[in-house]
């Protein structure tokens, strides 16, 4: 690629000069490297030796590393970067030393190169006006280490041409590297910006009484990423972290420093360089990774704050023309190794409710930072909300239909059906059972569609089957119709489903609202709800419960069965029932991170998996329909109808002998 550049100068060898160094020269740069002692440059070069080693060794370097080396140049001397057609500065963090140093370029080399800063916190437009030529100045900011990171920000001062611009992008593109464009000189440019706000949400939910154990596993083990917020902030270095908040925070960057960070600093954590950060490591400088498994406590924590403030920043960046959106993804997924971008994740939470969480957090701290951003207010209002409305940062493929009581939306690449009942506490009469068997063969023949939530609208799942339809039952062939045209129909689909089947329980699930559960593949109960099996109560018998329910969680469910007492989401968890409690705020949002934890997963492999584990609910159900035979007959008990009397007239039966049939 042709950018105009043969000749790249790298004033500074340390941590980052080197690594800038090491990547110039392997795209075939010819590289003069300055740093202010012979000793410093030295060991730059046995550095850049050893990884030109390991590069190649792991055969990713092609050419031989000391052809490579061969290309740099190392000199205590300034006047040596004369020819130079772009000078890369990575020296010390420091304003003045930094424009020092571009004073004495700017009279040294040849008026026609570009001058670059990689400056973390320093504005670019300053530093420019340290030279005669701020219009070919420019933000080149690498991220540590160059040699691996993929991404570079490109940041355009305010004197910054466009020819410049296109240069660097060349540039960058020609080491073989992508790159995200910051429009304007803002402080932490992009990706410190909301790497920040990511980062300072993990400390604070340490100050809030997290370990630092559960912080990081809630970041790896439920948003999916690499590496943990405290552990990667181990490996920055507290201090590094701390200084760089500190000066884009006098810089206007809105910001309460968390106190952890300022006693950390003071106390000498400051991560694997001391031995001690937030984990402890065998010595100074011996990098163990800590050994991050998942916790219990991760699901009483709120991993969505961390997106909240990240996209809060992000709308900033796009309301002040930083830069566009694809970007701000590229440079987190890239940058952080992220498995998809912020924003894409956003639509997928739902903006709504990261906006409520910013404004709760707003109105508790007052803290600047947490006003949630205009323009996530006017996505808010104008219901642009992400895949719940086919429409956030992204657009998304998005339908609904509606089956009676039962809502079906296709929300891109799953189903979210809703029992919509909410005046009745979503009790299941026949409009429902037929509804939710629709909405589940819609959703069965939609190739778009990898996993299917299923959810109650308003304070309940489902309270169960709804008694006033039962009331109207007048002879055995009422209950059977109604088992064989609508409950059984449903059972044998989900019995059969190919696709992963969510529930998510936010109140009561009663009944057959509980054997929905029984039958669906992962049920996520918010804490406080409630389940019960109280058909005894009311001298009706639970089939799903006592056949797939017995079946699949054992016998400890049979008290239940036989006595209708009342389970707390805890209990159903320890059941078996219920595989995960979240705060009832998070139970919609935790539905996304299931749904994107069976998107990671291979198609072919989860029908796989649900074809084997069908056979086994499909033998509950063989046994399911021979079993609720007899049951046609139990409505005209004495005692059902007593049952539902006293129920219907809210004060207890009184049993008159189950023999006694009509
Ligand atoms: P460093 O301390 O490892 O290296 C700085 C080097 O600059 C030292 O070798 C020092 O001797 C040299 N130096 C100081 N004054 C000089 C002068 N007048 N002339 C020539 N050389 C001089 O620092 P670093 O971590 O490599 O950071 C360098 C720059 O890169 C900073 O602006 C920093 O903000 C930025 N940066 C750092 C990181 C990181 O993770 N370390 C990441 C992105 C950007």
């Amino acid at each position: 690629m042709n950018t105009n550049i043969k000749h790249v100068a790298v004033v500074g060898a340390g941590v980052m000069g080197h690594g800038i160094a090491e990547v110039c020269a392997i795209s075939g740069y010819k590289v003069t490297s300055l740093d202010i002692s012979e000793d410093i440059l030295e060991r730059a070069i046995e550095s850049i030796a050893r990884s030109l080693e390991k590069l190649h060794e792991k055969g990713t370097l092609k050419e031989s590393p000391q052809i490579v080396l061969n290309r740099i140049k190392t000199t205590l001397n300034i006047e040596d970067l004369r020819d130079a057609d772009l000078i890369i500065e990575a020296v010390t963090e420091n304003e003045d030393i930094k424009k020092n140093v571009f004073r004495k370029l700017d009279s040294i080399v040849k008026s026609d190169a570009i001058f670059a800063s990689n400056t973390s916190t320093i504005p670019i437009t300053l530093l420019a006006k340290a030279t005669n030529r701020p219009q070919k100045f420019i933000g080149l900011h690498f991220s540590n280490p160059p040699v691996l990171m993929p991404l570079v920000e490109i940041i355009r001062g305010e004197d910054t041409d466009q020819i410049t611009v296109n240069v660097a992008k060349n540039f960058i593109k020609s080491l073989g590297k992508e790159y995200v464009i910051v429009n304007r000189d803002v402080p932490g440019f992009l990706f410190n910006r909301i790497n920040t706000r990511i980062f300072i949400e993990c400390v604070r939910l340490l100050e809030e009484g997290a370990t630092a154990h559960d912080v990081d596993a809630m970041v790896r083990f439920r948003l999916g990423w690499p590496m943990g917020g405290l552990e990667t902030l181990d490996i920055i270095g507290v201090d590094v972290f701390h200084l760089g908040i500190s000066e884009m925070s006098k810089r206007g960057y809105p910001l309460r420093i968390p106190k952890t960070l300022e006693e950390m600093v003071l106390q000498g954590k400051l991560g694997v360089k001391r031995g001690e950060g937030f984990y402890k490591y065998p010595k100074p400088g011996a990098y163990v990774r800590p050994p991050i498994l998942p916790t219990e406590n991760m699901f009483s924590l709120n991993p969505f704050r961390l997106i909240a403030t990240a996209v809060n920043e992000a709308c900033w960046l796009f309301q002040n023309g930083v830069c566009i959106k694809e970007d701000v993804d590229k440079a987190m997924v890239l940058g952080m190794n992220l498995p998809m971008g912020i924003l894409q994740l956003a639509d997928r939470i739902g903006i709504d409710y990261l906006y409520t969480l910013l404004k709760q957090k707003f109105d508790a701290t007052g803290f600047q930072e947490y006003k949630p951003n205009a323009m996530l207010e006017k996505m808010v209002e104008e219901k642009t909300l992400g895949l719940k409305t086919g429409k956030g940062f992204y657009a998304w493929n998005y339908e609904r239909t509606d089956f009676g009581p039962i809502r079906y939306e296709k929300r891109h690449d799953h189903a979210v059906i809703s029992i919509c009942r909410p005046e009745k506490l979503n009790a299941l009469n026949e409009a429902c059972w037929k509804g939710l068997r629709s909405a589940f063969e819609k959703a069965a023949v939609d190739e778009d569609i990898r996993a299917v939530i299923l959810m109650g609208e308003g304070r309940a799942f489902s309270s169960g089957d709804d008694i006033s339809m039962m009331d109207l039952w007048k002879k055995p062939l009422d209950a059977k119709i109604w088992l064989e045209k609508f409950a059984n129909p449903l059972m044998e689909i989900m019995s059969n489903y190919m696709k992963p089947i969510i529930t998510l329980v936010n109140g009561l699930a009663f009944g057959g609202g509980m054997e929905l559960n029984v039958v669906s593949d992962i049920v996520i109960a918010s804490e406080d709800a409630l389940f019960a099996q109280p058909e005894v109560l009311i001298g009706a018998f639970p089939p799903v419960a006592s056949i797939y329910g017995v079946g699949l969680m054992g016998k400890r469910y049979i008290r239940y069965i036989l006595t209708g007492e009342w389970m707390t989401a805890k209990q159903a968890k320890d059941l078996g029932l219920v595989d995960i409690t979240v705060p009832s705020d998070q139970l919609e949002a935790t539905g996304a991170e299931f749904v994107l934890k069976i998107l990671r997963a291979s198609p072919l492999a989860t029908e796989f998996a649900k074809t084997s584990i069908n056979i086994l609910k499909n033998a509950f159900y063989e046994i399911h329909k021979t079993a609720v035979k007899d049951f046609a007959f139990l409505p005209l008990t004495d005692e059902f109808k007593e049952g539902i009397k006293a129920f219907l007239e809210k004060r207890p039966p009184k049993w008159v002998g189950s023999e006694k049939k009509e």
